[in-house]
């Protein structure tokens, strides 16, 4: 190792960078950390040449758009949003784990021997993640006439610079900063919030929303008409807004059944006609409905845990996934194997409604019943946290009424 840092060294009242060959003193500082960065600096200056053909794209796409056949809209192994953290649960093939474990160890074992803060180790989950993200970014834009994999690794390795190093090769490079040890002086807490690329079709959908609309002087309101040159555009769309399309769709459902909506009726296109395809269609709509479902997915294992629950209902929920791995989904029906489905939940005024269930998986899906569910629907399995309950104090039913109905049963008050 070339440098380290002296707290007692002779030359310096604080903490002295030295040189180990010759013991020279390069800087001295008020704070450990300063004299950590100081260190950081030389070794950036030093860094291998292997990291100089690092990864060169910034998040701004300084490359190439993508051509089409690289432009591959998400992905079939790994669901949205699993390369948002360092826990790198991520579907890779063999090859790519293996070489990302061996990087993740090398790196880590270099970083010990040559005895630097532990600030510069790195996760192998977080190396998933950068590579995950790297293979998505290639579909944006890339370089010509390097692959994806090829893309992606060299993100890996621009990352490992960054964490030895302490400051990245290319200062644009900043999009991979949450997934450093949190110690990094470049660590950024700000999670990368999952987003979505819209899909050509949903994108011919909302030119041609936009199109009608200023055609005809009708159809969707400011935020329609601002979601589809969102969409037009091919902008990618937060989480957020995937799900205000899938509550968007449900409500203006209703609007497929009003006169004009097909082309073979008269007042085509319809102001709901015009006001659905400034969304996306019907394209955006199983667009949407697909993604929420899939993040919702992997949250219906587990209950939020920001929330309390009760035991009863917590081991409720566990057995009610556990029936349905061995057995498969309940039906809706009012059989032994019902759920007793109900499509406007009588109880919908308090809160009681699939939208705010734990098993509610978006659009019309539950993650423990057959077929479509709505979201105003309810089942006997239902399981919702008490703060979205609204249960005003029942009516105390009158004496006499409890007395009719005792009677009823033959039962004695
Ligand atoms: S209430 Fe029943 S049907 Fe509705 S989401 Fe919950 S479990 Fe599914």
């Amino acid at each position: 190792m070339p440098y380290h840092v002296d707290a007692m060294n002779a030359d310096c009242d604080g903490f002295a960078v030295v040189k180990d060959d010759d013991g020279t003193v390069l800087g001295c500082h008020r704070t450990q950390g300063q004299a950590e960065r100081q260190m950081a600096a030389l070794y950036a200056s030093e860094a291998d040449q292997e990291d100089d053909d690092a990864y060169e794209m910034d998040e701004e796409r300084a490359d190439p758009v993508a051509p089409k056949e690289d432009q591959i809209e998400g992905s079939s192994k790994n669901d949205p949003g699993s390369a948002s953290d360092k826990s790198g649960d991520i579907s890779l093939s063999a090859e790519t784990e293996t070489a990302l474990d061996t990087k993740a160890s090398e790196h880590n074992q270099k970083m010990t021997d040559d005895d630097r803060p532990n600030w510069t180790r790195v996760r192998v989950g977080a190396l998933r993640s950068v590579y995950r993200r790297g293979s998505g970014a290639f579909s944006g834009s890339h370089r010509p006439g390097i692959g994806r994999a090829q893309w992606s690794m060299a993100r890996v390795n621009a990352f490992l610079f960054l964490a030895r190093t302490g400051r990245p090769n290319n200062p644009k490079y900043v999009g991979d900063n949450d997934l450093l040890h949190s110690d990094h002086p470049r660590y950024s807490e700000q999670k990368r919030e999952a987003s979505f690329s819209p899909n050509q079709a949903m994108r011919n959908e909302a030119k041609f929303g936009l199109k009608m609309r200023e055609e005809y002087g009708r159809g969707g309101t400011e935020v329609g008409v601002a979601r589809a040159r969102d969409i037009a555009n091919g902008s990618n769309l937060s989480l957020d807004t995937v799900k205000r399309m899938v509550s968007f769709f449900a409500r203006h459902e209703v609007d497929k059944k009003g006169k004009g909506f097909t082309p073979d009726q008269e007042g085509y296109p319809s102001a709901g006609r015009i006001a659905w395809a400034l969304w996306g269609g019907d394209p955006g709509r199983s667009w949407a409905e697909r993604i929420v479902a899939q993040t919702r997915g992997l949250n219906t294992r587990d209950l939020d845990a920001s929330l309390e629950w009760s035991d009863k209902q917590v081991i409720l929920h566990e057995t009610l996934h556990e029936i349905v791995e061995k057995t498969g989904l309940f039906e809706k029906d009012v059989s032994n194997n019902g759920a007793h489905y109900n499509q406007i939940s009588p109880f919908s005024s308090s809160g009681i409604v699939c939208a705010n269930c734990v098993f509610y998986m978006g659009g019309q899906k539950c993650a423990i019943v057959a077929g479509n569910i709505l979201p105003g629907g309810i089942c006997k399995f239902w399981i919702i946290n008490e703060t979205l309950l609204t249960i005003t104090k029942q009516e105390t039913p009158k004496r006499n009424e409890i007395s009719e109905m005792l009677a009823s049963w033959n039962l004695t008050d």
